[in-house]
């Protein structure tokens, strides 16, 4: 199969361990998020992957062909990597037009005039700015100055296009046109594309993969839904989700093939469970669309009181106080308005609960 392959790469700054044993592999045409709180080891990786920084141990190999080998001592130069990166800061010449920003790549490869002007035509078009084509960055707005750096990034046709946060100086509704942009350019281009972000929501919305990053571990690699649905550990399903996942102590046993959970919230009796799961403390995790309210009393659901009653235009959060004085969020679709203090009745369906190992942290299968 091509694509980039990372197999145990280690990187250090000073006695600083960033990149912990990173196995990691980009398949031809993948649109692969890079996805963690800051300082977690992202921008490293996709540094890495460029050649901008070698790292002490580890392989990298690009559609088979080594391009790092820690043990040997060998980096191949940027240069001859084939990749393309565009940076959060998308650092146009100030002096140049939008056509000669996006043209310059291919000026110094010395294509014929003609061909230049199509293809800068071209990739303007992709990126809707061709109107634009005759002014210079400054008289741009923050969103076409980065439609520019990505017209630029694209032009010369990559086969693999690395985007380190390049959103990010947006703001929220240009952020969400950009956002549709990148998921049409990739459908369109059928370029691999590798994105580093923090943002949990671009992430789930663009990508085809997600590798989720803490302290340079890779936690786990796995489609949006599955990483949505299935966080393998505490600090994933914490990170994923906006608003945040509502995180429930019990207690669980294993029988017969069902987990048995005793949390505040009643017992929930979780079948297909694995017979590893075992018994003992473990905290449940479920989000907040998942949970159910009815002012009418339905069979397994418990009573808890409204606490808060928060409008957010088309949904409606509400936080409902448990009887150990925790607070649960919940998300309605629709406009809800139950008084404070108002008993309702909770249910949360077992297909939406995971389980998690409280000691460990990791989720129970
Ligand atoms: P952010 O989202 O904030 O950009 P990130 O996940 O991309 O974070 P990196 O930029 O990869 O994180 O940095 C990982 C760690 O390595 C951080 O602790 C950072 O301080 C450190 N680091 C990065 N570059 C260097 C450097 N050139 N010298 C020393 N330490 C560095």
């Amino acid at each position: 199969m091509s694509g980039i392959q990372l197999r145990k790469i280690n990187k250090y700054f000073d006695n600083n361990h960033i990149l912990k044993d990173l196995d990691l592999f980009i398949e031809d045409g993948d649109f692969m998020t890079l996805l963690g709180p800051s300082g977690c080891g992202k921008t490293t990786t996709l540094r890495v992957i460029t050649g901008l920084e070698n790292p002490e141990e580890g392989v990298l190999t690009i559609n088979g062909k080594e391009m790092v080998n820690g043990a040997k001592g060998y980096y191949a130069p940027p240069s001859k990597r084939g990749l393309n990166l565009v940076f959060q800061s998308y650092a146009l010449w100030p002096h140049m037009t939008v056509f000669d920003n996006v043209a310059f790549g291919l000026s110094i490869n010395k294509t014929p005039k003609a061909e230049i002007r199509a293809k800068v035509e071209s990739a303007l078009e992709k990126m809707r700015i061709i109107q634009y084509k005759d002014r210079y960055p400054s008289e741009l707005s923050g969103g076409q100055q980065q439609r520019v750096a990505i017209a630029r990034a694209i032009v010369t046709e990559p086969k693999i296009l690395l985007l380190d946060e390049p959103l990010s100086n947006l703001d929220a509704k240009l952020r969400l046109e950009m956002r549709a942009e990148l998921k049409r350019l990739h459908r369109e281009l059928k370029t691999t594309i590798i994105y580093v972000t923090h943002d949990q929501v671009e992430a789930l919305t663009m990508s085809t993969k997600i590798a989720v990053f803490f302290e340079g571990h890779l936690v786990q690699v796995d489609t949006p839904r599955n990483i949505y649905r299935h966080p393998v550990d505490l600090r994933v399903a914490d990170f994923i989700g906006n608003p945040k996942i509502n995180f429930i102590d019990a207690d669980v046993a294993y029988l017969n093939g069902s987990l048995t959970a005793e949390s505040e919230l009643g017992t929930l009796v979780l079948p297909g469970a694995s017979s590893g799961a075992g018994s003992g403390k473990a905290v449940l995790a479920v989000y907040p669309e998942d949970i159910l309210i009815s002012s009418e009393k339905t069979e397994g659901a418990a009573m808890l009181s409204i606490y808060s009653v928060m409008p957010a235009g088309s949904e409606t959060l509400i936080q409902l106080t448990t009887r150990g004085d925790n607070l649960l969020l919940a998300k309605v679709i629709g406009e809800l308005d139950y008084p404070v203090g108002k008993m309702v009745w909770v249910t949360i369906p077992q297909e939406k609960v995971n389980v998690y190992d409280k000691e460990t942290g990791r989720l129970i299968p």
